[in-house]
């Protein structure tokens, strides 16, 4: 990912001293419920999965007062859109999905909040139907300023604190479908890569407690929940704000009843220490599935994008994790097109990545940010190059999951079908992350199944079953 949890952020952009708030009448706290009764809400997220799980956070909330989501249609009370600001393009689907949001729905408060709205509140504000700016230590309050839902005539107000004061870890926990949850166990990054404005948007590294995260683990069990992802910005880091250990976190979640499996979605290479690779290989719920951001090929890019690890530090995780887990899936990111990548240090990437034994690449086209360190770098990549470069990658990417998927057929695995279903063929994952095809059968879903993995499916986008 794009940084750890999908972001790019500008720094500039919100200046230190930043605190806008409504008159203070506006933001008491929630003294007559009776105004939430009857209401529906729509819900718009953007961005990645730790945005999808907050604004599912945010649905709680605004559902224990009784507002339900809209139906299918129905025109709602109140919007909330959760933004995101990985890149222009980013920025600007969000813009647009504003606006269309607002006129589906012209007479509803429309709240939005995540990583755009803590970097540009003002701008966002001045969006026609906005209401209410939520900074990312505000989202969690939104009832505190709904302010009986009346609509703003002159821009929406804006309710947000500087970087610096963003301290609040509030927990989330999604689920996409019945089967996976995303379980946020971290958010916030002290690491300021010279691309990335994370810590502008998100705040330092903070965490949630073993002891509650365990507990939300336990819950997504009791709600018939089968797997779960964790999820975070910096997820290695966790422990910071407690006192405690990543590692730590893994033992206590694997004694969750109920849980098939977790996945670590992505963490930073030179966090994924040998212990944590050892105690996935041992564990009974933990996948043989990893996510490692590589981002750059070339030591001389790591060391312009400050990342904290070299190539040979990372081919030394890759070799470790194949050592004890040869059949583990690993997916690496790479950002093409940084400041600084000329064609030969494009190149040593390409053959970098071309001699790691992984699994799939996520590729991202760099994105310049206002207000980053990575602009001080005079070296720029034009767009016809960044995208012949990607698309170099993208075939490598194709190459090796191939080969991966190919290496496991004949093996045995157990796949976890999902409930959505198409053309009467229902999908599933197995632990480490082959997507296999069946045809539909109602009470395979949701239940770990033991099969043999067959061939390819008709568009080979899959494996079939021979069991
Ligand atoms: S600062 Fe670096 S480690 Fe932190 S989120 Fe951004 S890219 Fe990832």
């Amino acid at each position: 990912m794009y940084g750890q949890g999908g972001f790019a952020f500008c720094k500039k952009a919100l200046p230190l001293d930043f605190n806008l708030f409504l008159p203070a009448s506006n933001i008491d706290t929630v003294t007559d419920p009776s105004i939430f009764e009857n209401k529906a809400a729509v819900y718009y997220t953007l961005g990645c999965k730790l945005n999808f799980a907050e604004t599912s956070a945010i649905g709680k909330v605004l559902a224990e007062y009784g507002i339900r989501k809209a139906r299918t249609g129905e025109k709602a009370d109140i919007c909330v859109v959760n933004t995101c600001s990985v890149t222009e393009l980013a920025d600007k689907k969000c813009r647009q999905a504003i606006r269309r949001i607002g006129k589906q729905h012209p007479d509803a408060f429309m709240v939005v909040t995540g990583c755009y709205a803590q970097l540009k509140p003002e701008e966002l504000s001045h969006i026609e139907g906005v209401d209410l700016v939520l900074g990312t230590e505000q989202k969690q309050d939104i009832l505190q300023y709904i302010d009986n839902f009346a609509k703003r005539e002159t821009g929406g107000a804006v309710i947000a604190s500087a970087a610096k004061d963003i301290r609040t870890f509030s927990p989330s926990c999604s689920a996409n479908d019945r089967t996976r949850h995303f379980l946020k166990v971290q958010d916030g990054c002290d690491y300021y890569c010279s691309y990335c404005t994370i810590p502008f948007a998100r705040g330092r590294s903070r965490n949630g407690t073993i002891v509650s995260l365990t507990e939300q683990a336990r819950e997504a069990a009791r709600k018939g929940g089968k797997e779960i992802v964790l999820t975070g910005v910096n997820i290695g880091d966790f422990g910071k704000s407690t006192g405690e250990s990543f590692i730590d976190l893994l033992r206590s979640l694997d004694e969750t009843e109920g849980i098939s499996r977790f996945r670590i979605s992505s963490i930073e290479p030179n966090l994924i220490t040998d212990e944590i690779i050892d105690f996935v290989a041992h564990s009974q719920r933990f996948a043989p599935h990893f996510h490692i951001p590589l981002q750059s090929g070339s030591d001389t890019v790591l060391s312009l994008m400050r990342r904290r690890y070299d190539t040979a530090l990372f081919c030394r995780k890759i070799e470790k994790i194949k050592s004890v887990m040869p059949h583990a899936f690993i997916g690496v990111d790479v950002i093409v097109g940084t400041r600084g990548e000329t064609d030969e240090l494009f190149e040593e990437t390409y053959r970098f990545i071309e001699s790691l034994p992984v699994s799939r690449l996520h590729v991202f086209s760099y994105s310049e940010r206002p207000g980053t360190q990575a602009l001080e770098i005079a070296h720029t990549v034009d767009t016809k190059t960044k995208h012949a470069r990607s698309q170099e990658l993208l075939d490598i990417s194709e190459r090796k999951l191939q080969t991966f998927y190919e290496s496991r057929i004949g093996q045995e695995a157990v796949v976890l079908f999902e409930h959505t279903h198409k053309d009467n063929l229902m999908y599933g994952f197995t632990e480490n992350y082959i997507r296999t095809e069946a045809p539909y059968n109602a009470s395979w879903v949701n239940k770990p199944r033991q099969v043999r993995l067959g061939g390819w499916n008709k568009d080979k986008t899959a494996l079939v079953l021979t069991l």
